[in-house]
């Protein structure tokens, strides 16, 4: 496929999800420009994140340490925004802190003490948000909501570390927005203790007008955009 199709491929994908934001924001009464849309580029090619950032995309999330820092050095003359929304081991957290703005996937204590270590060492101040898990899948990641001001505060009083919410994925099964209302109410303890952390970030291809009917500010969307992903061994 010639880079002209694929770009022709990705606006329309990009026309299309703004086109199903728009509609969920009026229906929410809502501002687009409350939103960020977050280009979830895993499995993709660095060339797609240059069509996409031509497209006037300013933020893209990966969820692998190996092939987001791959794709981040190819494209560090773009100016992104790069948002780790995967399951982080603390051993790939010195490789995260390298090309990560934003980590959405902070779900335990010692993510928070590896992840300012290696922001203080590398002059860095990464924001951080407590991931929240929605169901009882331990697989899939996340703290408990119990445990969500704790690890918001354990956030905010670490060197290099901004808090900035919240992130969750709604559960396979049920109904999303249900889910996302108990994010939202989950965001509110979050930002009754620290008013500054104002981000939601929720929302999939599959579900994006329930999480901005519920207060989303940031969405994570992939396969709207670029395409089905092929399923790939780890
Ligand atoms: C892959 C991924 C997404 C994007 O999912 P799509 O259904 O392709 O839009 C969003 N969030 C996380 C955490 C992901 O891993």
């Amino acid at each position: 496929m010639t880079e002209t199709t694929r770009r022709d491929e990705i606006a329309a994908g990009l026309a299309r999800v703004e086109a199903e934001i728009a509609e969920a924001c009026r229906a929410a009464g809502r501002d687009r420009k409350e939103l960020t849309l977050i280009a979830v580029t895993k499995t993709y090619p660095a060339s797609d994140v240059r069509l996409l950032a031509g497209l006037g995309v300013t933020d893209v999330g990966e969820n692998r340490d190996q092939e987001a820092a791959a794709k981040a050095r190819e494209c560090a003359d773009l100016g992104l925004s790069w948002h780790f929304i995967g399951q982080l081991q603390t051993n790939k957290v010195r490789s995260v802190v390298g090309y990560a703005d934003v980590v959405h996937s902070v779900d335990r204590p010692r993510l928070v003490a590896a992840l300012s270590r290696e922001a203080v060492r590398a002059g860095r101040r990464i924001t951080c948000l407590v991931q929240i898990a929605l169901d009882d899948d331990p697989d899939r990641g996340g703290a408990r909501p119990g445990e969500a001001v704790a690890l918001a505060d354990a956030i905010a009083g670490a060197e290099g570390l901004v808090l900035g919410g919240v992130m969750a994925v709604a559960p396979l099964e049920g109904d999303p927005g249900r889910a996302f209302a108990r994010l939202r109410e989950i965001a509110g303890s979050v930002r009754g203790a620290h008013p500054g952390a104002d981000v939601i970030s929720a929302g999939m291809s599959g579900d994006l007008a329930q999480a901005i009917a519920n207060g989303a500010t940031h969405l994570r969307v992939g396969t709207a955009l670029l395409g089905r992903r092929k399923p790939f061994v780890r």
